[in-house]
């Protein structure tokens, strides 16, 4: 009892010697400069294959070579390059007795070249039908990965176009998948059916940008710090803007992650190698943080601090954020911990029913057992600027930024320096 009472004390007076107020070291000037550049029309929001997001890269690499970190093994000039298939519907014919099926009624899911069948008994017929839900049946079908023709109820208009209006703007993907699902809306059977349809196929070459500060002692030990430089592009214009600048999502977040980096330079401390990473194409889907997931072994990965639109004041007020996934590790306790004596604060994400924890660059290595947590101060139930052309520089508190981001850095001292590690969280599946 007593043992443990002097321990206590100990550990106590240790951690109150420890508390440091906020550095300093991130100052506003700075952070305005690397979110005002990212974010700037010249960018074209940072869409995939443009020139725009090329640029976007090319300035996040400079900053890591300023700061002087290193490249990752086996890459160049900070770019972990890639390519990836991008499948996009071409031509489209279906006609069912003898009648032609209007385009805008029919959607077509499959990564094959093309499908030309003519009343084939191995195709399937199924029904999507009044009552049921739509989307669940969608997904059932989609995941059989089986040949089939689906009759879609016209009630289900909007989750149908919805569907096909991304489909028809392609998608990319690391394997491609065999079925191929043919829904029909306002169809309801047929005697004969023939369907001629070919994707055109295309590689697409992507790159995140990663560089590194080798660990002191525990070089094989990884602490990642990362965020995600693609955005949505070119959109349907508003008020004569088309630009989605995403000045929130996510240049607050790599502004994070260039400013942490430059924050453990100059501390020079790090006992773990700290990788800080940009991801690209995470707006199709988390692709660049999935090949930067599969370019390392997770067991390896300590944690991971993805920094998710920071720029505008939590829910919580200012000085505070929340992590995604606080109950599945004790990450956000940690954190918590190492920010004692200062004005900021972390929370549990309060919006469980967002699934944000799975919905960010964060995802992949969460679902391999990594400490892997999303950090954010957006207040996504009500952020009337999300995916808008409104999304800019001038709506963003700078200072509020720059103190969530010397709070990052304080709270993430200790698992730097490898006197705390996180616990590792369930895998998935
Ligand atoms: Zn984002």
């Amino acid at each position: 009892m007593k043992r443990t009472f002097i321990i206590v004390t100990l550990l106590a007076l240790l951690g109150s010697c420890a508390v440091q107020k906020p550095s300093g070291q991130v100052s506003n000037k700075d952070v305005e400069r690397i979110i005002r550049t990212l974010s700037a029309d010249n960018m074209q929001g940072r869409g995939i294959s443009t020139p725009g997001i090329e640029k976007a890269a090319a300035f996040i690499a400079d900053e890591f070579k300023k700061i002087g970190l290193q490249s990752l093994n086996g890459t160049k000039d900070f770019r972990q390059a890639f390519t990836i298939t991008q499948i996009k519907p071409a031509t489209t014919e279906v006609i069912i007795d003898g009648n032609q099926v209007d385009d805008q009624n029919v959607l077509i899911i499959t990564d094959r070249t093309g499908i030309n069948w003519n009343t084939d008994p191995g195709v399937e017929i199924q029904h999507i039908e009044a009552g049921q839900s739509f989307f669940n049946r969608y997904r059932e079908i989609i995941r059989s990965e089986k040949q089939v023709l689906v009759f879609v109820d016209e009630q289900f208009a909007s989750g149908f176009n919805h569907i096909r209006e991304s489909v028809m703007n392609g998608h990319l993907t690391n394997e491609v998948k065999k079925g191929a699902a043919v829904f029909l809306l306002g169809v309801h059977q047929a005697k004969s059916f023939r369907v001629n349809f070919t994707n055109k196929t295309e590689r697409i070459a992507l790159a995140n940008i990663a560089g590194m500060l080798p660990g002191k002692s525990r070089e094989k030990e990884l602490v990642i710090f990362s965020a995600h430089y693609d955005h949505l592009g070119i959109i349907e214009p508003v008020q004569g803007d088309s630009i989605a600048n995403g000045a929130d999502d996510d240049a607050s977040g790599v502004t994070a992650v260039i400013s942490l980096a430059k924050y453990y330079k100059k501390l020079n401390n790090n006992e773990r190698t700290l990788i800080f990473v940009a991801f690209t194409a995470e707006e199709l889907g988390g692709i660049g943080s999935e090949y930067f997931s599969s370019q390392l072994n997770p067991d390896d990965v300590i944690a991971m601090f993805n920094i998710e639109m920071i720029g505008k004041e939590s829910k919580f007020g200012k000085n505070s954020a929340f992590i995604t996934g606080y109950d599945k590790s004790d990450f956000g306790q940690i954190l918590q911990k190492n920010l004692a004596g200062t004005d900021f604060k972390f929370y549990p994400d309060p919006y469980p029913e967002q699934n944000l924890f799975y919905r960010s660059d964060n995802a992949t290595l969460a679902a391999l057992g990594v400490p892997a947590h999303t950090i954010s101060t957006d207040q996504i139930d009500k952020d009337k600027l999300y995916h808008t052309v409104d999304d800019e520089l001038e709506t963003l508190d700078i200072k509020n930024i720059t103190a969530t981001i010397e709070a990052i850095g304080l709270s993430a001292r200790s698992i730097v320096a490898g006197t705390d590690t996180p616990r590792r969280i369930p895998k998935l599946k």
